[in-house]
């Protein structure tokens, strides 16, 4: 198994206070990976439990609405944890509202937050990855947290899925740009996960009948069930695996 294994890698999970990204950071962890966690809330409750797992833990501060504090959250990482190998662009929010209602402050926040941002953050931790001279002995891994609206239209959320969709699309051409480099992109499309994000859909009787009613697993997700997914791409198990966004959605898709 230590093609899975992450001892003595350095990762960087954006919104690792909460819901998928704290699965992510925990699994990460687990596998041996100490953990920057990047983020406007301070992720204390990820640090003690990343810590019991014997790995370290660093929080740094910053909120991902603008591209403002890119650069200093990736140079802290690295000032502070000596490296960054893997880089989890999770942080992301959701704005619900008719199209033809649809307000161009919804719009612009989602999609800086979960599109412009990612972006940047992955050029900032690529620019450190590429400057590594042994790449069979270090690559870069940046792992992209898309969304079932990366393949789906969905309803009432069109900056979302105009911001998932485009990064399905960025994580194809940052993979066709980086492989060389030693630099694996891929993403992770997760189902209906049960966390803040979805609470609107969960609470919303007919809703949430209907999602479960559709996924074959027949209940949410959770956000362990995101962790595996991200162990694999983080690894060097794939190392050849570019370019991809790997649906976790309990046979959402396959319906
Ligand atoms: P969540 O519990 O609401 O977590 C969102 C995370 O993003 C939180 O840590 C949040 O921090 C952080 N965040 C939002 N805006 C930020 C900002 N301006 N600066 C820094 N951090 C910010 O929801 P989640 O479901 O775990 O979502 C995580 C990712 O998975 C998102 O990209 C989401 O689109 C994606 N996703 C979720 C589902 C699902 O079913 N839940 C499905 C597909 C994709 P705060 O706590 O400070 O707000």
């Amino acid at each position: 198994m230590s093609a899975f294994d992450l001892t003595g890698r350095v990762a960087a999970v954006t919104g690792a206070n909460a819901g998928i990204g704290q699965g992510i950071a925990l699994a990460l962890a687990e596998a041996g990976a100490d953990v920057a966690a990047i983020g406007r809330t301070p992720a204390e409750e990820t640090a003690a439990q990343v810590r019991a797992l014997g790995r370290r833990c660093e929080l740094v501060s910053a909120d991902l609405s603008s591209i403002a504090p890119v650069g200093a959250a990736i140079g802290a990482v690295v000032e502070r944890l000596g490296r960054l190998d893997i880089l989890v662009n999770n942080a992301g929010i959701i704005r619900r509202a008719d199209a033809l209602a649809f307000t161009e402050e919804d719009w612009d926040a989602v999609i800086d937050t979960n599109l412009k941002t990612p972006f940047f953050l992955a050029q900032a931790a690529a620019r450190h990855m590429a400057g590594w001279t042994s790449p069979a002995g270090r690559r870069g891994k940046i792992i992209n947290i898309a969304s079932m609206l990366s393949f789906q239209g969905g309803v009432r959320v069109p900056s979302y899925t105009a911001s998932k969709s485009g990064l399905a699309g960025l994580t194809k051409l940052l993979a066709n740009e980086w492989a060389a480099k030693g630099i694996n992109v891929n993403a992770i499309a997760p189902g209906y996960i049960a966390t803040a994000n979805t609470a609107a859909l969960q609470a919303d009787e007919t809703r949430n009948r209907q999602i479960l009613e559709r996924i074959p697993e027949g209940r949410w997700g959770d956000p362990a069930d995101i962790g595996g997914a991200a162990v694999f791409l983080a690894s060097s198990a794939a190392d050849y695996v570019q370019g991809h966004v790997l649906a976790v959605d309990g046979g959402w898709l396959a319906r």
